[in-house]
């Protein structure tokens, strides 16, 4: 018999890689308070549940894709007075929390988990909208090896790439090394860009010099920020679809609480979280992250 999954959470992500499990054999049943969001996994096989409990109901394992902490810690640990899922959940269950949040909330969940007799990883995931669809994501993992071992059949149906960090919370630390890394990569490649353009430089020429040179990096040669240097980049279509500018600016937000609480500094980080912060109130939260390009480049 196959392996019994609740799926929580599906959005973006969530939705299809939802169905990217359904698709591998396992038994998948799923929650979303949107009804558009449960309609579209349904239509793909999956089974339709009317709350996260119903869908957890006898299952194996729990899979949750939500927006923030704050969804995280209120599905498993209870909210406004209503019990949380973990209270529920069947002797054994494995939880596989694959949102992206605060390593200190992944921490709490997991020791309440724990103290339940629950295995828990935390799993956030690289590779976007096109990595869920295509079953390709990487995942970050934080928890017990033998939990990960156990978690692997299905992280594999859904991506190629993974990767245990260390205990639980550590697969969320290192989730957000990497994004602040990009984050600051890629506004400094816009910086970069913009400088050349202000001198009357084509950024094509200047994007294909670098993307060759020690300048190179995912912005230069994927993600490029400047409109018409890369034919599939979001900035050649409006900077519509790709990482939105609010979820890199949440994911520098995280970096930051996490830098504070071990007193590290990230002035690069902080730096950065604030460009984004500039590029949302200019009205650009929902466009790919590379608009930020936007503040720096030359004006007229
Ligand atoms: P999304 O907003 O598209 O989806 C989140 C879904 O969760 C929504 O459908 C919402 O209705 C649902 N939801 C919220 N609270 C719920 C609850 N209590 N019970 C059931 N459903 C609930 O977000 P997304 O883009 O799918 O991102 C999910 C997570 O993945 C985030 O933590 C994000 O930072 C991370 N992530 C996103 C990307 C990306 O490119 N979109 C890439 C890597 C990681």
């Amino acid at each position: 018999m196959s392996t019994t999954i609740a799926f929580i959470g599906l959005g973006n992500m969530g939705g299809p890689m939802a169905i990217n499990l359904q698709k591998a054999g396992f038994t998948v049943s799923a929650f979303d308070l949107s009804a558009d969001a449960l309609a579209k996994v349904k239509a793909e096989g999956v089974t339709a549940a009317a709350s996260a409990s119903e869908a957890a109901k006898g299952a194996q394992v729990v899979i949750s894709m939500l927006p923030a902490s704050r969804h995280v810690e209120g599905l498993y640990l209870g909210a406004n007075g209503q019990a949380g899922l973990l209270a529920g959940l069947a002797e054994g269950a494995l939880v596989i929390d694959c949102s992206t949040i605060a390593p200190a909330s992944a921490k709490k969940v997991a020791e309440a988990a724990k103290a339940r007799g629950l295995a828990m990883i935390d799993a956030p995931v690289s590779g976007g909208v096109a990595g869920a669809t295509a079953g390709t994501l990487t995942f970050i993992v934080g928890g017990d090896a033998a939990a990960l071992e156990r978690a692997r059949p299905m992280l594999q149906a859904m991506g190629k790439n993974i990767f245990h960090m260390g205990d639980a919370g550590a697969g969320q630390v290192a989730k957000l090394c990497n994004n602040m890394a990009l984050g600051v990569i890629m506004a400094v490649t816009g910086e970069a860009l913009a400088l050349g353009a202000a001198h009357g430089l084509d950024a094509k020429a200047l994007s294909q010099m670098m993307a060759v040179s020690t300048g190179r990096s995912w912005a230069t040669e994927v993600c490029n920020p400047w409109p018409g240097v890369l034919e599939n980049a979001p900035a050649s279509r409006g900077y519509s679809g790709g990482f939105g500018n609010d979820l890199m600016l949440k994911d520098l937000g995280l970096a930051v609480e996490a830098a504070m609480g071990v007193g590290s500094p990230i002035p690069l980080g902080e730096l950065a979280r604030n460009l984004y912060a500039l590029n949302s109130q200019a009205g650009r939260g929902g466009l790919d992250f590379s608009s930020v390009v936007k503040l720096l480049e030359p004006k007229g």
